[in-house]
């Protein structure tokens, strides 16, 4: 399932070149265009699905050992202490491109901080008023 209004499909299917630096008969992994730090590498399925909640099960069961294993090259290959692994889903969460991918960043002691947020307060009460709710939409 290919879907040729998408620029993803035409990279990871090979119709547009790009840095790619793994390929496997389901997915196209390439250093991202804009990078936040050296070595940032997009895993891009070779279907079409629009986000996470779209994928197969064996699809997405796929993508985190391969991005484990792109975050080990990146560590030593390219010398990155660590490597965060960010999916975004829907423009509310950075999604920019609609087509399923996995951002592996590598990161460098001494270098900016990224992918951080402010963390908030909660009560136990809430808390659990919360998880009643995920658990009930299961
Ligand atoms: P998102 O914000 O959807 O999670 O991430 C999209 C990412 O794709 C961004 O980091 C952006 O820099 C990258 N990107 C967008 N278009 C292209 C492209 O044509 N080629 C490559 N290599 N990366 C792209
Ligand atoms: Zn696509």
């Amino acid at each position: 399932m290919k879907d040729g209004n998408c620029i993803f499909c035409k990279i990871a299917n090979g119709e547009i070149p790009s840095a790619t630096v793994y390929e496997d008969d389901d997915f196209r992994v390439i250093l991202d265009l804009g990078p936040a730090s050296r070595g940032h590498a997009l895993i891009l399925p070779k279907n079409h699905f629009k986000d996470i909640c779209e994928a197969d099960e064996v699809t997405a069961g796929k993508l985190f050992p391969l991005a484990a294993k792109i975050g080990a090259a990146m560590k030593k290959g390219l010398g990155a202490d660590g490597f965060n692994v960010v999916q975004n889903n829907g423009s509310c969460a950075g999604q920019t491109v609609f087509h399923l991918h996995v951002h592996v960043i590598p990161r460098y002691e001494g270098g900016p901080v990224m992918v951080s947020w402010d963390p908030g307060k909660a009560e136990s009460e809430e808390l659990a008023k919360t998880a009643d709710a995920i658990k009930a939409a299961l």
